[in-house]
């Protein structure tokens, strides 16, 4: 059966697609794998991994989102719908006497079509990402990207998903792994949700130990075993030493460290995972995996 391995990590900037990308490397070449990138609102896994837009096949476009729509005909200008939306998506066209709804902050909320008391308001779905597949590393990456000003990144994140789960089954992966957004919004809930283990990539300051904490209740939540990385380690040795007393208390292992190093700059501006521009990176990342192979089998 194949397995999910997610990787998250609470705070933005800590390097999460950077481990990502390193760690799909290495895997997959003892494992078939494939790759889903989840992170719906900013997905940078592929430009990590060396992709291109040109290098992407297969575009899916999603319609996982509701906006409302007049129908003009019913509509007897009433006003009846003028203030009742919260998001302010209402306006009105004085000269045409009927509403106007702004397709950027609709949220599809069904509250206008309610209280429309002439049946005149409708929920249309409307295309709100776009589900690539490419090829790279001798695996396959599904990228989600949603649309800008659009929600329903928890849904887009699942239909990423389902598809790494067919490619992975049609080439009998044994492994998908996971790049989550940051932050612990729908994203991560849809990533982490379903994952068999849990990676998660912190760095020593207290904002990323706060949001680290955050994103382990969703993981505990799921009851999902997890391990936690600490990058830029050697940046403040101090506060390291807090997260890893955390860990400690909690029963999390520690997975690796990774020093601070220009070169991991320096693969991201090239576009190359870190293990591929530098191979004096790859001990690091092969500790990351040997660790994860003693507390959980992948
Ligand atoms: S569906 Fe909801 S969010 Fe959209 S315009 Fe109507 S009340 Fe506003
Ligand atoms: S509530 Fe219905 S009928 Fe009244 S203005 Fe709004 S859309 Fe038109």
């Amino acid at each position: 059966m194949t397995k999910i391995l997610t990787i998250i990590s609470g705070k933005g900037g800590t390097g999460k697609t950077t481990v990502a990308a390193s760690l799909a490397v290495l895997v997959s070449k003892t494992k078939k794998i494939a790759v889903a990138d989840c992170d719906v609102d900013a997905p940078n896994l592929g430009l990590s991994l060396g992709l291109k837009e040109k290098d992407y096949s297969s575009f899916i476009k999603i319609r996982a989102t509701e906006k409302a729509e007049l129908i003009k005909e019913k509509c007897t200008g009433c006003k009846e719908c003028l203030n009742i939306c919260s998001f302010n998506a209402i306006k009105w066209n004085k000269k045409q006497n009927i509403p106007v709804f702004d397709k950027l902050l609709c949220e599809g909320c069904g509250t206008c079509k309610i209280i429309c008391p002439e049946n005149a308001i409708k929920l249309k779905k409307v295309e709100n990402a776009t589900i690539s597949v490419g090829e790279t590393y001798g695996f396959s990456i599904v990228s989600g990207q949603l649309k800008i000003g659009e929600s329903g990144s928890g849904r887009i994140v699942m239909e990423v998903k389902r598809k790494a789960q067919e490619i992975a089954r049609k080439k009998n992966a044994e492994i998908i792994l996971v790049d989550s957004s940051a932050g612990i919004g729908c994203p991560v809930i849809a990533s982490v949700n379903g994952s068999d283990y849990v990676i998660a990539v912190t760095e020593p300051t207290p904002s990323a130990l706060s949001d680290l904490k955050r994103g382990l209740k969703i993981v505990n939540h799921f009851r999902i075993p997890c391990g936690i990385v600490i990058n830029k380690y050697d940046l403040n040795k101090e506060f390291s030493d807090k997260i890893e007393a955390f860990t400690k208390k909690n029963k999390i292992q520690i997975l690796g460290k990774i020093p601070y190093n220009k070169g991991f700059v320096k693969a991201l501006v090239n576009l190359r995972p870190a293990v591929v521009y530098n191979k004096r990176f790859e001990p690091l990342f092969i500790k990351i995996l040997d660790n994860l192979k003693k507390s959980y089998k992948i």
